[in-house]
């Protein structure tokens, strides 16, 4: 995979958060809100302060246009955008996310004129009682025209998200969500176990007890039926959530799980640059406040040591199914020890939860449903709280969940 070469080249990617929807999906927690013509006009004159002030003199190789709904743009904001982004002979990948009511042919057809390489369509399932149920105002007609006019705008390389473990959502309506998704024969697919985020919609029905998560074993089900039919199909694994065709990765995801750099534009778009962490503030008026006084508002800020790079890159390098060259890893960070972590490797290896090869480790199908625990684990060991045992020696492992 193309990621293995990023960090040795000092590669670089660009975040554009794009902060608006049409309407708010029951499940979302990012910053968004809806789409006016003033605010629109605002948010792309105020981009390209945004990219004047955190100027980067490096080769940028991916783009990833994230939302909120980039597709929202009107077409001479896209060419606009397209215009003032720093693009150079190294880019190998410009993705965007879609959303089907907001996709036309003179749209996609802008997105090709700038550069843009990979779409990904925002479907999340095809059954309309579950689009009810986390609030996605689509229809099949939509979703269906929408890919056609992808393809037919000339793009090759789309991808489709969906979402699993919905209350109500049968293994049975998943699975033929998968066979619609199947049909459509995508590059890429992401499946996502559906998460109640604090501030979402979902969340509070959960909390006012109107409806209740799947159990942990039912999601586990649909983790492992969903790798089952899409390896079928040809679709490798490559992440906990991911899936693609051979050689159809998404270059900029392996890039940031890998803990290259990238920097990120727009209100609530977070960098990894320069040995720091950062997260621009989530206000478009803050933002742009902070832009036209020549200084950003950011948060979240942290400063990144070779110890908390370390974590990230087993943490992030572990959810992907290749795994972590353990070698290389001591070649990139003077300070990683092996021997740090021996005890915890070798747990997870008896628990069957990894596997080490020579000097890679990686998770099995039972460790990455449990990735979000092992991420504990690592951290409790650079934290020096590590082990953390239960009384009978093994880990503490709580249910097996997927995300
Ligand atoms: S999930 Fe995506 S499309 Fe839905 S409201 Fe959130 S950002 Fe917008």
């Amino acid at each position: 995979m193309q990621g293995k070469d990023l960090q040795e080249e000092k590669f670089l990617g660009i975040y554009v958060h794009v902060p608006f929807c049409a309407h708010k999906c029951a499940f979302c927690g990012f910053f968004q809100q809806p789409p006016r013509r003033q605010t629109l006009d605002m948010y792309v004159e105020t981009l390209a302060g945004d990219m004047r002030l955190q100027q980067i003199d490096r080769q940028v190789n991916t783009i990833y246009f994230g939302g909120g709904t980039p597709s929202i743009l009107p077409t001479e904001h896209i060419y606009k955008i397209g215009e003032t982004l720093p693009i150079n002979s190294s880019l190998q990948e410009w993705s965007v996310e879609c959303s089907p009511t907001g996709v036309t042919a003179e749209k996609m057809k802008a997105f090709r004129d700038i550069g843009v390489t990979r779409l990904t369509l925002g479907i999340q399932s095809f059954d309309q009682k579950i689009l009810q149920t986390i609030g996605r105002r689509q229809t099949l007609k939509q979703v269906f025209t929408a890919y056609d006019t992808m393809c037919s705008c000339g793009f090759e390389n789309i991808g489709i998200d969906l979402i699993f473990a919905i209350p109500g959502q049968s293994l049975e309506s998943w699975e033929t969500d998968l066979k619609i998704a199947l049909s459509l024969s995508p590059k890429h697919i992401s499946t996502y176990n559906l998460t109640f985020e604090g501030n979402s919609e979902l969340n509070k029905q959960m909390c006012a007890g109107k409806i209740s998560p799947l159990c942990s074993d039912v999601e586990a089900e649909f983790f492992i039926r969903t790798g089952e039919i899409l390896a079928q199909h040809g679709y490798d694994r490559y992440e906990v959530s991911n899936f693609s065709k051979p050689g159809f990765e998404s270059i900029h995801n392996v890039h940031t799980w890998e803990m290259c750099e990238w920097v990120g534009y727009g209100p609530s778009a977070s960098s990894q640059f320069n040995d720091e962490r950062f997260t621009n503030v989530p206000s478009l008026q803050l933002w742009r406040e902070g832009i036209l006084n020549g200084r950003h508002k950011r948060c979240d800020f942290q400063k990144l040591s070779e110890e908390i790079l370390i974590q990230d890159s087993l943490i992030f390098g572990l959810r992907m199914t290749r795994g972590v060259d353990l070698q290389k890893l001591s070649g990139r960070f003077k300070s990683f020890s092996k021997a740090k972590y021996e005890t915890l490797f070798n747990l997870l290896i008896d628990n069957k939860l990894a596997t080490c090869d020579g000097n890679n480790l990686s998770l099995t199908l039972d460790g990455l449903l449990v990735a979000d625990t092992i991420s504990v684990e690592i951290l409790s060991v650079e934290s020096s709280t590590f082990p953390r045992k239960a009384a009978s020696g093994s880990l503490i492992l709580p249910p097996r969940r997927p995300v």
